[in-house]
């Protein structure tokens, strides 16, 4: 079952597409970009803001500067598929560079920096939290984490300190202002880190399904032939059983056997002998209702469980079946037959009574000039 990725009805992959970069990149590499991406946006627009409202140089510059140090960041990683140094390089800008100066030029506490801070912090845990990462990456992680949170305590014990070194708010409607505009930064950045991992998280859960279903078919199907193994055909054959006893219905079982295979693969070698089996398998299985279970009992030999059939439709069905068989086109044009053993549920049977008993059947065709199918 593919899930659809989405989030709130907006598909992440339309949208952010053509900013995260190539599909094959690894999921952290994307998440990455797009964050640098929404930085550099919200850096440029900060920047203006400044400029607008004639704040100090030293603000705006450090904005604009920012800008281009995340659009570089932006164009290494996302084009130049430099990912590992943008990484590093824009923690260490945001923590030791542009979180103090917008700290101390933007009104420390009594602004809305605390949510710049709040929007960072998930930018790094998103930078440090990398599923290939080993141990030593991630102590490098927590002592990231570590210091940036230093670095806000600094702050905060300066401001209450030495208030004088902050800039000061003249009028509180600014300082709203740029309370309102540091949530809603937050809060949309938050946003689209919360539907990468989201998205992530699908991604991943999507890859664990699609394994366990192959790994099932692999369990359960006999490699050549990619008919049903010995182990599965058995174990479906008691459960059957167990069906027909409970809700009185019928079951038929029949074991068929190639004749004369030895001299098959005597005469024209192992891997047609394999081609035969395969072909063999693919025409009985094609022959069958979904609802049979066909599998591959032995060497050559296949074991056919049908489901609510009694003995005289499994008849019907072995005739269609050893006429089929016998118009199969091999590589060498020879005719193949098999001989076969029917069998249907008799109270009280269990798996290897039926088994034994279309074993017996099958011997006998065998004996009396093979190319047949005995019930
Ligand atoms: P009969 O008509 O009495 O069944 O004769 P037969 O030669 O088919 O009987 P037998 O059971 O003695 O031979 C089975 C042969 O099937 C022997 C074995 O080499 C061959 N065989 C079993 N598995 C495979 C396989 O996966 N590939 C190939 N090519 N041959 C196989
Ligand atoms: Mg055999
Ligand atoms: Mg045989």
């Amino acid at each position: 079952m593919k899930r659809s990725h989405q989030l709130w009805g907006l598909s992440w992959q339309n949208i952010t597409g053509w900013i995260t970069g190539n599909d094959n990149l690894p999921e952290m590499h994307r998440i990455f970009n797009v964050s640098c991406f929404i930085a550099t946006l919200f850096c440029f627009l900060a920047g203006v803001q400044c400029l607008l409202a004639s704040l100090d140089p030293i603000l705006i510059a450090n904005n604009f500067i920012y800008t281009l140090v995340l659009a570089v960041l932006y164009y290494l990683s996302r084009f130049k598929n430099k990912f590992g140094t943008s990484r590093f390089i824009s923690i260490f800008v945001l923590i030791f560079i542009y979180t103090p100066i917008l700290w101390i030029y933007n009104g420390g506490s009594a602004s809305g920096i605390p949510y710049f801070i709040l929007m960072f912090s998930s930018f790094l845990t998103i930078q440090l939290v990398g599923k290939s990462e080993g141990s030593n990456k991630r102590a490098l992680g927590v002592v990231i984490h570590v210091l940036f949170s230093l670095i806000v305590t600094v702050l905060i014990l300066l401001e209450l300190f030495l208030p004088h070194i902050f800039y000061q708010y003249e009028d509180p409607g600014t300082r709203y202002f740029d309370i309102i505009i540091s949530l809603l930064f937050a809060l949309t950045s938050n946003y689209f880190i919360l539907r990468a991992f989201v998205n992530l998280y699908y991604k991943q859960l999507d890859k664990i399904e699609e394994y366990s279903q192959k790994l099932e078919e692999l369990v359960v199907r006999d490699s050549m032939t990619s008919i049903y193994n010995h182990g599965f055909v058995v174990k479906r054959l008691a459960e059957e059983i167990e069906r027909a006893a409970r809700y009185n219905m019928p079951l038929s079982v029949m074991m068929t056997d190639i004749d004369h295979f030895k001299k098959i693969n005597d005469s024209y070698g192992h891997s047609f002998g394999d081609e035969v089996l395969v072909k063999l398998a693919q025409c009985i299985q094609s022959n069958c209702r979904n609802v049979d279970i066909v599998g591959r009992y032995g060497g050559e030999e296949f074991l056919i469980l049908l489901p609510e059939t009694n003995v005289n439709l499994a008849i019907a069905l072995a005739k269609r079946l050893t006429e089929t068989i016998r118009k199969i086109d091999y590589s060498n044009s020879i005719v193949v037959t098999i001989s076969g053993g029917i069998t249907g549920y008799q109270s009280g049977d269990t798996a290897s009574m039926m088994i034994e008993r279309a074993d017996e059947l099958l011997y006998k065709a065998k004996n009396e000039g093979r190319n047949r199918i005995l019930s």
